[in-house]
């Protein structure tokens, strides 16, 4: 294995802060950017939900969700601040869409590993020229397809919670060697990594770590990984660099998950709760 050595830090709250880029009085929507979510299939339209109410909490203009015809009620009623854009299979993401009116393009929450949605989600990376998320069965499609792995867009940001990087870098005898491992991936695509878990580590194609300090094993459920998802796809499609995009959103995320804490306690506390304490998280931010 290559032993790499790179600068670490932790992200503190004052640099936080100071990513954060106020709204100028004349802003209207189209200044904050377009985003498309591609998320969903039969049984995981929840998913799509939470990564994009995420989203609409998280600043961003306006929201296109690419989802499975069975998914489309679902997504309209419960994001009715969003956009619907039916795939034209039933039940899975199974035909790529046209990515040219997007500032920023997220892939991957609930949409399951069928060959056509694994296939499709290759073939849609081809039209990626913004930034772009890949999260859960982007990554797990990509898994399977290892020699597709080279179509990733330059820049892009990967979330993997452990399991989803194993499965892209092989198994780790500890979080040292999965570190390692994560950097070379990194350093290979030349994309960004937010390797999940407690201490969520943003590691940069120069090879740069940072870890985030909020957050909290209550965020440990079904969920709290989409809407991270949301958050970064919000910060990307208003223009935020990418690593300022992963920083600031990480953050944010594990504030939220905080207050959610607070509120709910750390048994009770799920994904729907962090979503909701994101207005609170945002507003101490700022
Ligand atoms: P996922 O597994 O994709 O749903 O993502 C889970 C999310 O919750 C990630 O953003 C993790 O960083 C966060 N999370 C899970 N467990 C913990 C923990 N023990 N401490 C802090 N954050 C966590
Ligand atoms: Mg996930």
């Amino acid at each position: 294995m290559k032993n790499v050595t790179t600068p670490y830090y932790i992200t503190e709250e004052a640099k936080v802060r100071s990513l954060i880029r106020p709204y100028k009085k004349f802003a209207h929507k189209g200044m904050r950017g377009h985003g498309l979510l591609i998320a969903g299939s039969y049984g995981m339209g929840g998913a799509a939900v939470m990564a994009a109410q995420a989203c609409m909490r998280s600043g961003i203009g306006r929201l296109t969700v690419h989802t499975p015809i069975c998914n489309h009620n679902l997504v309209q009623t419960l994001v009715p601040q969003a956009t619907v854009e039916d795939d034209l299979h039933e039940r899975f993401f199974a035909e790529p869409t046209d990515l040219d009116n997007y500032q920023a393009i997220a892939i991957g929450p609930g949409l399951g590993q069928e060959e056509i949605t694994a296939k499709t989600t290759i073939e849609q990376l081809d039209s990626c020229y913004v930034p772009t998320v890949l999260d859960a069965d982007a990554l797990n499609n990509l898994s399977v397809y290892r020699n597709f792995l080279n179509r990733v867009p330059k820049q892009a940001i990967l979330t993997p919670h452990v399991k989803e990087l194993e499965r892209l870098v092989g198994r780790c005898s500890n979080s040292y060697e999965r570190l390692s491992k994560a950097k070379e991936l990194s350093s290979y695509l030349q994309c960004y990594i937010v390797l999940k878990g407690a201490w969520t580590t943003i590691i940069t194609p120069e090879g740069n770590c940072y870890f985030n300090p909020t957050g909290n094993p209550g965020m440990a459920t079904g969920g709290s990984g989409d809407v991270l998802t949301g958050i970064l796809l919000a910060l990307l499609a208003q223009g935020y660099p990418q690593e300022a995009a992963c920083r600031l959103g990480v953050y944010v995320h594990g504030l939220a998950g905080d207050i959610a804490r607070e509120r709910q306690g750390v048994i009770s506390m799920n994904a729907a709760d962090i979503i909701e304490a994101l207005p609170e998280a945002w507003k101490k931010l700022t």
